[in-house]
């Protein structure tokens, strides 16, 4: 089962085209777009770099990294960096661009950027991997920096590896005071408490409020939920214990080794140590062996992709049997599977919205780095909840708002695009997308083009 339908267009980078163009239409005032689309859609620039390695084995080895600054228009650029076999320049592109969408969605003053080294990390040792980062930011030079570009981790990297960045960074900028450069740092080093599980309280304070909000019919809170998620890092990890731990059932877990299935509720604590044992959840005793795409298929009530792109697409989205899908990953979603996923009533909480928490909380990093400041767990926990309460609150009003209008903008729509379809009902992504765009907009007009 584990196919994808290559019919379908999975450039990460046309698809989040893709996706801005469709929120476009929704827009207050089309007049000045033709240009301005490019402006805000177009990054504002793209390093490639090569990095050779003095490997375990004493030969050399050459790497290809990535770094995009997306957008400056909102603030620095802020993004991951992920160590990854398909961190290509197009992926990092469309990565920076949804960090742009993400910044501004939740009002947070920093543009968007990502960077990438295409590895595959689980075969580096340590000293390799260090090794790696080092020359990485080294060849990064002053691209990144606390008030132009600041990175986090992403997939494949950790505090371990932004310790190293900062390190290596301290190395050529001494006395300059930069810990702001990169967030996501150990708790010794600058990082800020809840950090490590910000994208999945985020994810999860996003999830609560949608459901209170009504946003699913028949379910109005986390406790008592069927709960599948793919990806058990970062994000994935953390998702399932706080979903866990609100009296949600894990029905379905996935790594990228393979998934395991218990419709009854896998024993959250036993596969974390078999995880940590084994490093991979396959073999996991008393519960079904699945594909690692499989697990997107159980019945759930939420569905949580937290593991990487295109993991939902027009081959699978028929036979997702969840209720709501809560976008942990970056791009899991194609636009052909929101088509399908909205045609058959399954709500997507999109990746800009729903897993923003780890960009918040190293906002709260880089603003405590700053001050010189450490603010308690108590005040980031509230501080988080607000913020991500706040944006679902102004998605879900945005997008009735959207529909009680759809005829005036289908009307609009169709006077410049008579022979295109009617233009659809707007769904949670298009309207989420539709909000960060406007707010770019907003600043690149108050800011004026220079000169
Ligand atoms: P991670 O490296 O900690 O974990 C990734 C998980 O995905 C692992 O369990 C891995 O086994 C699995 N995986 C990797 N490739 C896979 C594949 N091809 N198929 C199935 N599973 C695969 O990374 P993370 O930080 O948890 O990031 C996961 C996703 O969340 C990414 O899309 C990332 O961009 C996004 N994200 C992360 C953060 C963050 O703060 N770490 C913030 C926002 C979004």
């Amino acid at each position: 089962m584990d196919t994808v339908d290559r019919t379908e267009d999975l450039n990460p980078h046309r698809i989040a085209r893709q996706q801005f163009d469709r929120s476009a239409p929704f827009l207050e005032d089309l007049s000045d777009w033709e240009g301005m689309s490019e402006f805000l859609f177009e990054p504002e620039h793209i390093l490639e770099v090569a990095l050779p390695v003095l490997m375990d084995s004493r030969t050399v080895k050459m790497f290809t990294g990535y770094r995009v600054l997306h957008s400056s228009i909102r603030g620095p650029g802020k993004g991951g960096i992920r160590f990854y076999p398909t961190a290509g320049k197009e992926e990092v592109m469309a990565l920076a661009t949804w960090m742009t969408w993400k910044c501004a969605l939740l009002d947070i003053p920093f543009g968007g950027a990502k960077g990438g080294i295409a590895v595959d990390a689980r075969a580096l040792s340590r000293r390799e991997k260090e090794h790696l980062t080092r020359r990485y930011t080294v060849a990064l030079g002053d691209t990144i920096g606390p008030f132009t570009d600041v990175p986090a981790p992403d997939v494949y990297t950790d505090a371990q590896t932004m310790a190293w960045i900062f390190d290596t960074y301290q190395m050529m900028h001494p006395g300059q005071g930069n810990l702001p450069v990169v967030t996501g740092k150990p708790l010794e080093l600058g990082g800020s408490v809840g950090r490590d599980s910000a994208t999945a309280q985020g994810l999860f304070h996003v999830t609560a409020r949608f459901l209170e909000l009504g946003g699913v019919s028949g379910l109005s809170e986390i406790k008592g939920a069927r709960v599948s998620i793919q990806g058990f890092g970062n994000a994935g990890r953390h998702a399932a214990k706080l979903f866990h731990e609100a009296g949600a059932t894990i029905v379905g877990l996935s790594d990228s080794r393979g998934g395991i299935h218990d419709p009854d509720g896998l024993a959250l604590e036993g596969v974390g140590r078999h995880k940590d044992d084994t490093g991979s959840l396959a073999g996991f005793p008393g519960a079904e062996a699945l594909g690692v795409r499989d697990v997107l298929e159980v019945p759930c009530d939420i569905l949580v992709p937290a593991a990487v792109e295109n993991m939902i697409t027009t081959d699978n989205a028929e036979r997702i049997d969840a209720k709501v899908v809560a976008e942990a990953a970056n791009g899991p979603t194609t636009p052909g599977a929101d088509d399908i996923l909205s045609a058959r009533g399954i709500h997507v909480l999109p990746d800009i919205l729903a897993n923003a928490g780890g960009v918040v909380v190293s906002y709260f990093e880089w603003a405590q780095n700053l001050a010189n400041q450490q603010w308690d767990e108590a005040d980031i926990a509230e501080k988080l909840r607000k913020k991500m309460y706040r944006a679902t609150d102004l998605v879900v009003d945005k997008r009735v708002e959207l529909i009680e209008s759809l005829p005036m903008y289908r009307e609009r729509w169709a006077a410049d695009h008579a022979s295109d379809p009617e233009l659809p009902k707007p769904d949670y992504r298009m309207t989420a997308l539709t909000v960060a765009v406007e707010r770019c907009r907003n600043a690149a007009l108050q800011r004026g083009i220079w000169p």
